[in-house]
């Protein structure tokens, strides 16, 4: 959870969908505003354009019934029944003519004033509200015929309580007036006729007084408070009776109008002239529904169009913000496996350099080794000439000794005249002589050795060296040596002529033991090369007697030999002489079994 607050890059990531959120909620509320206003004026506009039409239908209704009933009164006044009833004729017979017209026009009465302004003939004779007889001569209608021709007024009945509009026309004779036509004329119809138009109808006169409508309970009310004198003077003529000409339940509200209880709801007013009248229609049609309806489908139509464009912004948005994690992600795993290359780069230095360090030391430790080795062998070569030197004092010393007491014989033989005993002593003399030779000729060769370095030498050239040399030997012992080698060539490190020297060494002493005596199995001497890795192992076993144990504890000590003969020094200085080719000279041996020795040397490349 705090992860996901602390990351900086989420973090920016739900600041921006706030963001584009904000931006789409306000772009969204504007939008769907202005499409309710668009909405709204067009609706209004809409039922604006219906009611000029619907007032336009309603005009045409009131004036074809307006024009109908002028047409009567300008009939009548010219019927010559109508003047006889005025200059003594039948009157009932005019009362019957007069019912009929009247139903016959829809007209609501039709009656004759005589000159005074009494009734004299009405199409209602025959009812409880027979004008027949009343007088008339109060109302402004038979004022304006009698002195004009001919006049309209709009009233309320006196005795029948209903309104409609007197139409009148003077009849004159002569240019006498014999009385006035009266023609009342009520709109039931045309109300009705509105009503069925939708809306609310209605005509006021100039002062603004309803006079016909659409909702019965407005006629006589005014569309705006009159003046007092106005409102007397309609009171004082009776006109509308005792109508108390409160105001319409209308409020201008803008360019629309409110209606008051009971009426409710918003309204377009239309406003036209009556012509021939002072009147004027107003027709009212509602606009809420309209209102309502104009805005809900202009705004669906925004929707319509935001929806996929939010989706569609959305959508640039999310890409948008997927690219920009996925470039952040693509850099991190860089940044990642750079850092890895370069920790990887810096193990494998470190591992290069311990490397190096490591190779360091064990060439010092090659070179430690080597060093050691040498002052081993140095040291080996020591004890062996201290050896040596102390054998040599010994053996050297006794031969002296004889020497001397032979040569002392040989003096008093010589004394003694005894020639014979003289030559014996000094014939041992020359043999100690030559023993003491071949002993300081074996320290020579001790001594002279290991001048140059050891080289490659193929085995076998050496090996058939050292068997020339002891043709001899081999022939009288009657030994063939059995030879096994690889057939390749096979090299070792070693001086040629001191590894001849050595093997020739070991030949011999092979052949002098066969001669000892050996147990009669074949091969008597088998000389054997066999490579192990980068070692060369050169082996010489002979069937001879063998050696004891202790023996062969005493092989490589200078001076120690079982041959009357015999110096003692040969292995002694094979020894040595390999070891300084860095092999080694090794013997085994059972005793009646024969004796083993092999030489080790380092494989050299061809
Ligand atoms: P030398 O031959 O002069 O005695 P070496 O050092 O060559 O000196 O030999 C030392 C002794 O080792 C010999 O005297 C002999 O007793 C013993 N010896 C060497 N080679 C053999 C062998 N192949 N079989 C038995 N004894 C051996």
């Amino acid at each position: 959870m705090s992860h996901f607050l602390l990351d900086p890059r989420k973090s920016t990531a739900t600041l921006r969908w706030l963001v584009f959120g904000l931006i789409v909620a306000a772009i969204a509320i504007a939008s769907l505003f202005a499409a309710g206003e668009f909405g709204r004026s067009r609706a209004i506009a809409g039922t604006q354009s219906r009611a000029e039409d619907a007032g336009t239908l309603a005009l045409a209704i009131l004036r074809g019934e307006l024009e109908k009933q002028r047409a009567l009164p300008v009939i009548l006044a010219r019927d010559p029944d109508v003047r006889q009833a005025l200059t003594g004729g039948s009157r009932h017979g005019l009362d019957l003519k007069l019912e009929a017209i009247a139903r016959e026009a829809r007209t609501a009465v039709i009656y004759l004033l005589g000159p005074d302004g009494v009734a004299i003939a009405a199409s209602n004779w025959n009812e409880p509200t027979s004008f027949v007889g009343s007088d008339y001569s109060f109302r402004d209608y038979f004022r304006g015929a009698v002195a004009t021709g001919g006049a309209e007024q709009f009233a309320l009945g006196t005795v029948s309580q209903r309104p409609g509009l007197y139409i009148t026309r003077r009849i004159e004779e002569a240019g006498q007036s014999l009385g006035v036509i009266v023609v009342k004329v009520e709109f039931d119809r045309v109300e009705a006729d509105w009503r069925a138009l939708g809306g609310q109808s209605y005509v006021v006169d100039q002062r603004g007084v309803v006079l016909l409508a659409t909702i019965e309970d407005w006629r006589f009310r005014v569309e705006a408070p009159l003046d007092q004198a106005t409102a007397a003077a309609i009171r004082d003529s009776l006109q509308f009776g005792a109508a108390p000409l409160t105001l319409l339940p209308l409020r201008r509200q803008g360019e629309l109008v409110q209606g008051a209880s009971p009426l409710t709801g918003r309204y377009v007013q239309m406003r036209q002239p009556v012509p021939t009248t002072d009147w004027a229609l107003e027709v009212l049609l509602p606009v809420d529904a309209a209102i309502t309806e104009g805005r809900s489908q202009a705004q669906a139509l925004v929707a319509l169009v935001l929806m996929p464009g939010t989706a569609l912004a959305a959508f640039a948005l999310r890409r948008r913000q997927h690219n920009l994690a996925r470039r952040e992600a693509d850099a991190r795993a860089k940044a990642e496996l750079e850092e890895r290359v370069a920790e990887r780069t810096a193990e494998l230095a470190g591992a290069n350099q311990r490397l190096v360090a490591e190779m360091a030391k064990r060439t010092r430790a090659q070179e430690r080794l080597s060093n050691l080795r040498e002052e081993l062998a140095k040291a080996n070569r020591l004890a062996t000439l201290g050896q040596i030197t102390a054998g040599v004092a010994h053996e050297v010393n006794q031969p002296l000794a004889a020497l001397r007491t032979y040569a002392e014989n040989a003096r008093a033989f010589l004394k003694r005249s005894d020639p014979t005993e003289a030559d014996a002593a000094l014939v041992r003399i020359v043999s100690l002589t030559d023993r003491i030779g071949a002993i300081t000729e074996a320290l020579r060769g001790f001594a002279r050795r290991g001048k140059g370095q050891p080289m490659p030498v193929p085995v076998a050239t050496v090996l058939e060296g050292a068997l020339t040399l002891l043709e001899g030997p081999l022939r009288q012992a009657g030994v063939t040596p059995l030879m096994t080698a690889p057939p390749e060539p096979v090299l070792v490190t070693a001086r040629p002529i001191e590894l001849e020297q050595v093997l020739v060494n070991l030949l011999r002493n092979a052949i002098e033991a066969l001669l000892e005596g050996g147990d009669g199995r074949q091969p008597a001497l088998a000389i054997t090369v066999t490579p192990r890795g980068d070692r060369v192992e050169i082996t010489i076993a002979d069937r001879g007697p063998g050696l004891s144990e202790e023996a062969l504890a005493q092989l490589f000590t200078p001076f120690s030999t079982t041959k009357p003969k015999g110096l003692g020094l040969g292995l002694v200085i094979s020894q040595d002489m390999i070891t300084s080719f860095g092999g080694t000279l090794t013997a085994t041996s059972r005793p009646g079994e024969g004796a083993s020795f092999v030489i080790n040397l380092e494989r050299a490349a061809a």
